[in-house]
């Protein structure tokens, strides 16, 4: 059902005004994890002051560690609300469990499924029978065509509010965090009929390589591009290195917008 043969127009995902997939390209922009109100709502305000529309930020994290930082859980997801909602901003956040989607609902616009949990078919079958877009993130270690697979879990299902997301793949590449496939994005253009976005913070691991790697996933034709903005990246609970401080976040955006 994802197939470009089964469907040869592109999908548009409609949320809250975005039209993700119709040309001009839309930005997730936002925190790594949701730290406290004031935080998302800096950050929020920043967002807003570029014309973005879609807030990020994890409220359940799915950390490497156990004894990292696990995320606010739904009281992070309440305040990412509050902080979108005094800005008219959509809410972008991952669910990792089954049971925490129907409560979870209620604060999120979109719902992300991380690259660890790309082939958590009960997660994909439990997002795919719900009304809600769905950004869906490639697993570190998936083949295009088991990430198109993913894709097509959540779209038998019923829904068909997919948005995937290229976010780099483990190689022997020690240079990044994950090595960034490029090519990714033509080949899920012209096999499926979903948007496509490429996240620049993951893939990259590197504050000096968001810029450079948005601009060649807007050149290779990609419907958008997600990355990590902090107030103060030094104290962040996660993700410390690769997301970028307010300023700049603001001239990453004037630099995109060339
Ligand atoms: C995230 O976007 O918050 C995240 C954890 O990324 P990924 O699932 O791609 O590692
Ligand atoms: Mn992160």
């Amino acid at each position: 059902l994802v197939s470009r043969k089964k469907k040869p127009q592109d999908t548009v995902v409609e949320i809250k005004g975005e039209r993700v997939g119709e040309g001009k390209p839309s930005f997730v922009m936002g925190p790594c994890s949701v730290e406290s109100y004031e935080q998302v709502s800096t950050v929020a305000k920043a967002v807003k002051d570029q014309g973005i529309k879609l807030l990020r930020g994890g409220a359940f994290k799915p950390r490497t560690s156990p004894y990292d930082f696990q995320g606010l859980g739904i009281e992070g997801l309440k305040m990412l609300r509050q902080a979108a909602d005094e800005q008219d901003l959509a809410v972008v956040s991952e669910i990792v469990n089954p049971a925490d989607l129907e409560e979870a609902l209620e604060y999120l616009d979109v719902i992300q499924i991380g690259a660890r949990n790309m082939q958590n078919f009960e997660l994909l079958k439990a997002v795919g029978s719900v009304n809600k877009p769905v950004l869906l993130k490639r697993g570190m270690s998936a083949t295009i065509a088991e990430f198109i697979n993913a894709a097509e879990y959540i779209i038998s299902r019923g829904n068909e509010n997919i948005i995937l997301c290229e976010r780099g793949i483990r190689t022997y590449e020690k240079a990044t965090r994950n090595t960034l496939d490029i090519s990714a994005v033509p080949i899920l253009k012209q096999e499926t009929h979903l948007p496509v976005m490429v996240d620049v913070t993951h893939s990259t691991g590197r504050r000096d390589l968001l810029l450079p790697a948005a601009k060649a996933a807007l050149a290779i034709g990609a419907d958008g591009v997600m990355a990590e903005v902090h107030p103060d990246p030094a104290v962040a609970l996660s993700d410390s290195a690769q997301q970028m401080d307010i300023p700049t976040f603001h001239s990453f955006m004037e630099e995109l917008n060339k």
